[in-house]
């Protein structure tokens, strides 16, 4: 360790089956450090991979006495891989980057500064996204739009999970409890002075992405419903408009009963309405099942993941003795 460095920088990098990027992603990521005035720390969470993951990630640590390596006990998904390498995080300053290279290493650097200037959360946000596809950008769009217009915290658009967090900023979002972490969200959410700053996202160097259109799905629903009640306010209105309406169809109905009589017509109207009413009260059963849930997983406080072995970094290593 170097002790003219004072200061303590941790690289958060979650990996699911990583293999074949994680030792081009560690040169990368080591040439960078060594030109940055502060000690690094690399805490490598293996999220249950089933390929050799793990094994390269050992080779990383014993070629290098920075690398530490939190082996969850099964796949968690990356937004709680996340999470427990930020509790791992020992650093002053904290970077989170994804192993697949799309997140490049050398914007660290201009994160620090920015981070020396007093900003407690850099985030690196996407100015090409040319290597998606065209339904990918246009979905991506519309959910943006949407949370935007009814969650209060402002999630900042084309941000990904690459970004700087001070040591307050790891500690706030170390606090939260929730099990079903939005982490794009729980970064605006937390606050403090934030700073954006513009890269182009690279494509994939190998391996293929985690995501379907179906987990994307997913994850748009996580979004909405972690930051906002407004579907659930939305089901009431309807419900509301509704009623109204069927009251001033009823008086109608009753109108045109008195005044010709009834010749039993209406057959149509009868099916649209019951078919009208039906969906809607779906739909809205459906919102407020997705609440409903969140609560019973939120209530039963499982603990968010289980580590299978924590392996610290040999200087780490070396302090505690
Ligand atoms: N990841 C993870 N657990 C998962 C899925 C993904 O830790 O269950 C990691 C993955 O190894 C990568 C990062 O999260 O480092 C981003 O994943 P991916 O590239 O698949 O997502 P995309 O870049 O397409 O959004
Ligand atoms: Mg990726």
């Amino acid at each position: 360790m170097d002790e003219t460095k004072t200061e303590l920088l941790s690289i958060v990098v979650p990996a699911y089956n990583e293999e074949e990027v994680l030792q081009e992603f560690h040169q990368r990521l080591t040439a960078v450090l060594s030109g940055i005035q502060m000690n690094p720390e690399i805490i490598y969470v293996n999220d249950g991979s089933n390929d050799k993951t793990f094994e390269v990630m050992s080779k990383l640590r014993d070629m290098d006495s920075r690398v530490a390596i939190l082996d969850l006990s099964r796949n968690f998904g990356k937004e709680i891989a996340l999470s427990a390498g930020l509790q791992k995080a020992n650093g002053d300053a904290v970077v989170i980057i994804d192993a697949d290279l799309q997140h490049p290493p050398e914007l660290i650097q201009e994160f620090i500064k920015e981070w020396k200037n007093g900003y407690d959360v850099v985030y690196g946000k996407r100015i090409d996204r040319s290597d998606e596809t065209v339904l990918k950008k246009v979905t991506s769009y519309i959910f943006y739009r949407f949370i935007q217009q009814m969650a209060k915290v402002k999630i900042p658009e084309n941000s990904g999970d690459f970004r700087l967090l001070s040591r307050r900023a790891v500690n706030a979002i170390n606090s939260l409890q929730e099990s079903h972490r939005f982490m794009k969200g729980l970064f605006a959410w937390i606050g403090y002075p934030q700073k954006a700053i513009v890269y182009k996202v690279e494509p994939r160097k190998a391996g293929k992405t985690k995501w379907s259109y179906w987990g994307l799905w997913n994850l748009a629903i996580e979004g909405i419903t972690s930051f906002s009640t407004i579907p659930l306010r939305i089901s009431t209105v309807i419900g509301i408009i509704t009623a109204l309406g069927s009251f001033l169809y009823g008086l109608y109905l009753i109108m045109i009963t008195l005044i010709y009589g009834n010749p039993v017509p209406g057959y149509p109207s009868l099916i649209v309405l019951i078919l009208f009413l039906g969906g809607v009260q779906l739909v809205s059963i459906g919102v407020m099942g997705e609440y409903l849930g969140r609560v019973f997983n939120e209530t039963k406080q499982r603990p968010l993941y289980f580590v299978n072995n924590y392996l610290p970094s040999r200087q780490e290593g070396d302090e505690l003795k």
